[in-house]
């Protein structure tokens, strides 16, 4: 959005200057001081860190870095940076809400980065996974995080728009000997020495679109010349290492502190 593009002039409230009255005009305006009273423009109004009004707006395009407290009607674009705020409803033909990409949210000192603008926000809409949602409250306690997304399962792409699960996090993977096919995630039973009764040319007994993951395995053991293995009795597995026994942790004693 160019400033000052209604008439090629842009009008300023500087920072100290504070007015309490009625707005009009067809030009652009910057406010960076105060106004308590009603904005409206045919021009583009820009609020600066420092501007704040106390009355509606309106205006073609309206950009907020400081605050609104009032209704806005925008005629084109409504945008809220990441330091603006707007208390009141608004009209406007697009709404632009600026965000701010934060990776591993899971991680402490990245969430960290996220101090210098959590006093600007109402609250957090996060895209991480449930991980990253619960770390982010964690730290900041005085802020609502709502989750962007529904975490589901660790899983992988079967097709475009089909996703299926493939592990559950056992914590005593078992793939080395399945042919890298895992039977807890995959088969409803966790059967860990071959199919139940139930499977059916290839497909489980829970739905003929679910592949029996013993066909599976039996398959990939076949193509890897590795039949052999599929006879072999599975070793009991370590179940205390699942999740059954409540939340689970993992400590490097060479790097914690
Ligand atoms: S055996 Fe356990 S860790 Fe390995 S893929 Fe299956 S659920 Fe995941
Ligand atoms: S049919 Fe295969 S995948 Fe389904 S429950 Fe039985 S063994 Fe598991």
């Amino acid at each position: 959005m160019d400033k000052g593009k209604a008439t090629g002039t842009t009008s300023l409230l500087s920072k100290e200057v504070k007015i309490e009255g009625d707005i009009q005009g067809n030009e652009d305006l910057q406010v960076d001081g105060q106004i308590k009273g009603s904005v409206k423009i045919d021009g583009d109004i820009f609020v600066g860190p420092t501007g704040t009004i106390e009355a509606d707006v309106e205006a073609e395009n309206v950009v907020v870095q400081g605050q609104i407290t009032g209704n806005v009607l925008a005629r084109k674009q409504l945008q809220i940076q990441s330091s603006g705020k707007l208390l009141g409803d608004c009209i406007a033909q697009t709404i632009d809400i600026k965000e701010l990409t934060l990776e591993r949210q899971c991680d402490p000192e990245y969430v960290e980065e996220l101090s210098t603008h959590m006093d600007q926000v109402d609250a957090v809409l996060s895209m991480a996974c449930g991980c990253g949602v619960q770390e982010i409250a964690r730290r900041y306690k005085d802020k609502p995080v709502l989750p962007a997304v529904n975490t589901k399962f660790m899983g992988a792409s079967e097709r475009q728009g089909v996703w299926a699960e493939r592990c559950q996090g056992c914590g005593d993977c078992l793939l080395g000997l399945t042919g890298g096919i895992c039977p807890i995630a995959r088969c409803s039973k966790r059967l860990l020495n071959g199919p139940c009764g139930g499977s059916t040319n290839g497909k489980c007994e829970i739905s003929p679109e679910v592949d029996c993951v013993w066909q599976l395995i039996w398959d990939r053991l076949k193509a890897l010349g590795m039949e052999d293995r599929y006879e072999d009795i599975m070793p009991a597995k370590n179940w205390q290492t699942g999740r059954g026994g409540g939340p689970r942790k993992i400590i490097r004693e060479d790097l914690a502190e």
